[in-house]
């Protein structure tokens, strides 16, 4: 079968996941139990798992608007039951926003809307989301190359929530909803023990967890350890990621929640023994790091997140924003500081002929700091032709998108 061949590719390492993404943008379809499948339209949005059962139909998450619609075809064309119960693993919109379609289709059939069950937090979340909506349209609208982007506020809150877990029965099938921190901090993992099938939501998300995202609020690297371990002592057979094709396999699935947890706890558990040492943040960035044989894995490769910024994560959640510098205390201006240097080092066109050498040697780190200041000290430079600060121009932007690896960053936020 042609899917399983792209699950062998995609699980050796051969196959991108942008190719799978490619073969399942029309609506896929994966039969993971008698009465259970899950539907993909993309690797970007979180895929959608629908339940049969006497009471009607259960999902977890909804996907956003945009692929909702597709999703829920692809739910009538297996079963035209009404929907019961839609559970959400988490409020990132990718998982939830698509409740409108849902609810629309609803209406139109003169059914009750579902019910929708959550972590309490999740209230919690989109509560936020109102107060800081203009602050996460522009940072998604930079991360997704959206200008203009507005961040979409006011869809149906939960009806039910809880805290810690929940069990749940629907017609003849039980869901046993628990909780845990990771991305979020209102995430939910649920298990079908009838049919030995965990939905992990974005705990598992076929790349390096994403647990240090810069320009989002805190995340939990340690409890997410501690949230795969859980789960890997439920001894799932069939283990649905929140993102991504579905492993098949109680050894795939075993070594894929082992090897993020392990991952997940080497960072934790380095960084907070240097941090026990007094180390400041400056030390503990550049000495902590993820051991190859975790980042070769092809469901941990580092494509979204980038393991030193779960570092500072960690760091963050420990210690504070203070990084140990006294003279981020209560630093200068970034302007007044790139200024004093420039007319130390001669103007600022000395520090951006240096930031672009040390560009060429590979320097990039030191490069950025250079190509800074040389910026801040002659903004009205900044975009004349021929100005060796241009060249900055992409690695600029490479880096607003947070990639160190040139490569786009479209995947789950
Ligand atoms: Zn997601």
């Amino acid at each position: 079968m042609a899917r399983d061949d792209m699950f062998e590719r995609l699980w050796d390492g051969t196959a991108e996941m942008e190719e799978w993404t490619e073969a399942v943008s029309e609506g896929a379809i994966t039969h993971v139990a008698e009465n259970i499948i899950t539907v993909h339209t993309t690797y970007f949005c979180g895929s959608v798992t629908a339940i049969r059962t006497r009471g009607g139909v259960v999902l977890i998450d909804t996907a956003k608007p945009e692929t909702a619609s597709q999703t829920l075809a692809v739910v009538r064309k297996w079963d035209d039951s009404p929907i019961h119960t839609v559970i959400y693993t988490h409020g990132h919109i990718d998982h939830t926003s698509g409740i409108k379609v849902i609810d629309e289709e609803a209406d139109a059939r003169g059914l009750p809307r579902p019910r929708i069950v959550a972590h309490r937090n999740v209230q919690r979340r989109m509560e936020r989301y109102e107060t800081s909506q203009g602050f996460n349209s522009i940072v998604q609208g930079q991360q997704f190359n959206k200008p203009g982007y507005v961040y979409p506020i006011g869809q149906r809150r939960p009806d039910e929530v809880y805290d810690d877990a929940l069990s749940l029965a629907v017609g003849d099938e039980q869901f046993e909803l628990f909780h845990g921190r990771g991305e979020t901090d209102d995430a939910t993992f649920i298990w079908l023990p009838k049919h030995r099938v965990l939905a992990s939501g974005d705990f598992v998300i076929w790349v390096f967890p994403n647990a240090g995202n810069p320009r989002k609020v805190q995340r939990y690297a340690a409890d997410w350890a501690e949230a795969l371990r859980r789960m890997e002592q439920l001894k799932p057979e069939i283990l649905i990621p929140g993102h991504g094709p579905v492993i098949f396999g109680a050894d795939r699935a075993a070594e894929v929640l082992r090897d993020g947890a392990e991952a997940l706890e080497h960072l934790s558990r380095e960084t907070l023994a240097l941090l026990n040492k007094g180390a400041t943040l400056d030390d503990v960035l550049h000495a902590v790091k993820v051991p190859a044989r975790y980042l070769s894995k092809p469901y941990l490769l580092p494509k979204y997140d980038d393991p030193e910024f779960l570092v500072r994560g960690i760091y963050h959640l420990h210690a504070g924003w203070f990084d140990g510098n006294p003279a981020h205390l209560k630093p200068a201006r970034h302007s007044d500081l790139a200024a004093e240097l420039a007319r130390l080092a001669g103007g600022a066109d000395k520090l951006a002929k240096r930031a672009a050498e040390l560009s060429r040697e590979g320097q990039t780190r030191l490069a950025a700091h250079l190509a800074e200041f040389a910026g801040r000290a002659a903004p009205e430079d900044a975009h004349r032709p021929g100005d060796p600060r241009r060249r900055f121009a992409k690695f600029r932007r490479r880096r607003d998108f947070l990639d160190g690896k040139g490569l786009p960053c479209r995947l789950p936020t």
